[in-house]
C-alpha cells in the first residue's frame, strides 16, 4: 500500500518552527553530507518484510500518518553518531535510533513522537567487526543482519553458530536491546551480549564490560567480548529497553556448531495444556532441553500453510475449534490440540539418550505422538524449525500473514512460570479477550529456563479501520486484564509502551522514578527517542504525550 499525504510536509517535530526545521536540516547535511539526510516529504509506502519503509510503522495500527518521522539521516561512524546526538541538543530536535528498523508487530521504524528524525544506523554502520574463532564470539554494527552475521561466520570457517529468532532479517543489535529471543542454546540474546559501544544522550562515547579498560597501545580490551561485567556497576542493563543511549557496537557469544535433532510431539486434547507444561518445566529447570522449545497451539499449523483464513473458513470472528479440528486431522500434525517443537543437541549418543528421557515424560500425557523432520512432507513447518534452532536464518514465519489480505500483526507477549496454575489462568484471560474482540488466538509459548514467553499475535487487515480499532482495544484489555492477575509483557510496541511501563508500577510508580531520575540527569533536553519503554524526559511529562 501506498498513502498520499495531505497535510504540510515534512510534519515538524514538536515545538520546532518550519524556519528552524530547515536550519537543523541544513545544518546535519552540513555534518553527514546531503546524501545522507533525508527528508519524509514523500508519499507513505508500506513495503514488505524485506523492502520495509524507515519513515514509519508499516504494521500502522492508527492511521499510518500517525506515527511518521520528519527525516531520515544515516550517520557512518560513532563520530557521526556522537555528531548527530549533539546537534539534537543544540536545536532541541527528538531523534529515534532504530538498527534496520523490522522491528514490525512491535512499532517497526516508527518513532514514539511524531516528527522526530529517525538515525537509521543500518545503511552505513553494518559491518561485522570482529569474528573470534578460539572465543566463540563475534563483534558488530548495529545494520548487520541475521543473515549476513551468519554469511560471515560460515565465511570465517570456525565450527560456530550463531542464533536468529524467527526472522532472520532484522538487526543482531536491534533484537538484542529489545531483549528479543531466539532458540538455541543461546536464545537469550541480551543474555549472551559482552560487551557494548554506546553514545551518551550527550553525545559521549562509552563502552561497557572490560570495552572500559583500554588493550595495549590504543587497541580494544582482550577480554571485551570474554566478560560481561567489568568493574562497577554493571550498565549494560539500562541500555536495553530505555532511551539512555545509541549502541554502536555490541559483542555476542556464539554457540560451538554441535549435532542437533529437532523433534515435534503433538497432544490430542485442548486440556493437556497446563499437563504439558507441568512436564516441561523440570525438562527446562534440568537442562535436559536446553534450548528454547515452542509450545504452539493446532491453530497455527493451519496459519503457517500461508493459506488465508478464508480457506478454512468464511465465517465472522474465530474459526471455531471443531473447523480448525476438521481440517488438522488432514494435515501432518493429525487431530491434535497443542504441539510443542524442540531440539535436542550434542553427540549422537546425548542425542538418544535425551529423546529417551523426553519420551518417557510426554508419553505421560494420553494420545501423544512423536514426529521428527523425516516423517513430515518437504513443505511443512518443521524443517524451518530445524533451520532456525540450528542458527539457520529464516523468513517461514512470515507466511501466517496471509491469513488476512493486507495483514499487520501486534504482539501480545506476556511472562508466565512455567507452571500448571499460571500457564492456564493466564491462557484463558487471552483466549476469552481475544474472543470478545473477535479475534483467532495464536499462541505460542517460547520456553526458557523458569518461565515461558506467551507470544500471542493479532493478526488484522490494515485497510479495516473497524478492525485495527478492535485490535488496539484487545491489546489495552489484556494488558490491564493480565496485569491485575500479575502477569506482565516482556517487550511491546512503542504506542503501548506508557500502558505497559505503568503496569509495572509497584510502589506507587517507583520503577518509573527511577527510570526518570535516570533520564533526566543522562538527557536534560530530551532528545533520544522520548517515551520509548514509556520513559518520558521531563520537557514532556504531564503533557498530555501518555497514551
Ligand atoms: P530489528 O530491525 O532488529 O527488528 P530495530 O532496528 O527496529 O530492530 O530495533 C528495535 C528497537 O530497538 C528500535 O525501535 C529502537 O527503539 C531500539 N534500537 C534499535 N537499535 C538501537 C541502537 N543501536 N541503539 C539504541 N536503541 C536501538
Amino acid at each position: 500500500p501506498y498513502y498520499e499525504r495531505d497535510e504540510q510536509l515534512p510534519v515538524l517535530p514538536p515545538d520546532v518552527s518550519r524556519s528552524t526545521f530547515n536550519a537543523a536540516i541544513a545544518a546535519l547535511e552540513g555534518i553527514l553530507g546531503s546524501a545522507n539526510v533525508e527528508v519524509n516529504d514523500k508519499p507513505l509506502v508500506d513495503g514488505w518484510y524485506i523492502e520495509h519503509p524507515n519513515t514509519h510503522d508499516a504494521y500502522h495500527v492508527f492511521s499510518p500518518g500517525d506515527s511518521v518521522s520528519s527525516a531520515q539521516c544515516y550517520p557512518g561512524s560513532v563520530e557521526e553518531v556522537s555528531a548527530v546526538v549533539k546537534w539534537a541538543n543544540k536545536f532541541e530536535i527528538p531523534i529515534y535510533p532504530i538498527s534496520i528498523g523490522r522491528n514490525l508487530g512491535y512499532g517497526g521504524a516508527a518513532p514514539r513522537v511524531r516528527g522526530s528524525v529517525v538515525v537509521d544506523l543500518g545503511r552505513r554502520m553494518n559491518k561485522v567487526l570482529k569474528v573470534d574463532g578460539e572465543n566463540y564470539s563475534c563483534l558488530v554494527e548495529p545494520g548487520v543482519t541475521y543473515y549476513k552475521l551468519y554469511d560471515e561466520v560460515k565465511r570465517s570457517g570456525f565450527p560456530m553458530w550463531i542464533d536468529t529468532p524467527d526472522l532472520g532479517g532484522g538487526s543482531v543489535v536491534g533484537n538484542a536491546v529489545d531483549r528479543g529471543v531466539g532458540y538455541t542454546l543461546y536464545g537469550d540474546h541480551f543474555g549472551n551480549h559482552c560487551g557494548m559501544e554506546v553514545v551518551l544522550p550527550n553525545g559521549e562515547v562509552i563502552r561497557t564490560g572490560m570495552g572500559a579498560l583500554p588493550g595495549p597501545d590504543g587497541t580494544d580490551n582482550p577480554t571485551w567480548q570474554s566478560f560481561q561485567y567489568g568493574y562497577g556497576p554493571y550498565a549494560d542493563g539500562i541500555f536495553s529497553q530505555s532511551n539512555f543511549g545509541i549502541v554502536t557496537k555490541m559483542g555476542f557469544w556464539l554457540m560451538p556448531d554441535t549435532q542437533h535433532q529437532t523433534f515435534m510431539v503433538t497432544f490430542p486434547n485442548d486440556e493437556d495444556f497446563a499437563d504439558i507444561v507441568d512436564i516441561i518445566r523440570p525438562l527446562m529447570i534440568k537442562r535436559i532441553l536446553g534450548n528454547i522449545p515452542q509450545l504452539r497451539n493446532v491453530i497455527q499449523e493451519l496459519a503457517v500453510t500461508g493459506r488465508p483464513k478464508t480457506d478454512f473458513y468464511k465465517g465472522e470472528g474465530r474459526v471455531p475449534r471443531e473447523v480448525i479440528r476438521e481440517h488438522a486431522s488432514k494435515m501432518p500434525c493429525g487431530d491434535c490440540a497443542w504441539i510443542f517443537y524442540g531440539t535436542v543437541y550434542g553427540t549422537k549418543e546425548q542425542i538418544a539418550d535425551t529423546l529417551k528421557i523426553v519420551n518417557i515424560e510426554f508419553s505421560k500425557i494420553a494420545g501423544s505422538k512423536f514426529l521428527f523432520p523425516e516423517d513430515m512432507p518437504a513443505d511443512h513447518y518443521i524443517h524451518s524449525r530445524v533451520s532456525v534452532c540450528s542458527g539457520v536464518p529464516e523468513i517461514r514465519e512470515l507466511d501466517w500473514l496471509n491469513w488476512k489480505p493486507n495483514a499487520g500483526h501486534l504482539f501480545f507477549a506476556p511472562i508466565s512460570p512455567t507452571k500448571k496454575h499460571d500457564a492456564r489462568v493466564l491462557y484463558e484471560l487471552v483466549r476469552d479477550i481475544h474472543d470478545e474482540f473477535g479475534f483467532d488466538v495464536f499462541p505460542t509459548y517460547c520456553i526458557a529456563n523458569r518461565e515461558m514467553h506467551f507470544i500471542a499475535n493479532i493478526v488484522y487487515d490494515r485497510d479495516d479501520e473497524d478492525e485495527k480499532a478492535r485490535a488496539m482495544a484487545c491489546m489495552r484489555k489484556m494488558i490491564d486484564v493480565c496485569a491485575q492477575h500479575g502477569y506482565g509483557e516482556y517487550r511491546t510496541h512503542i504506542l503501548l509502551a506508557d500502558q505497559v511501563a505503568h503496569t509495572y508500577g509497584w510502589n506507587n510508580q517507583a520503577m518509573m522514578r527511577f527510570n526518570e531520575t535516570l533520564k533526566d540527569s543522562l538527557d536534560p533536553k530530551g532528545i533520544l527517542a522520548p517515551g520509548r519503554a514509556g520513559i518520558w524526559p521531563a520537557k514532556y511529562r504531564g503533557k498530555g504525550w501518555e497514551l
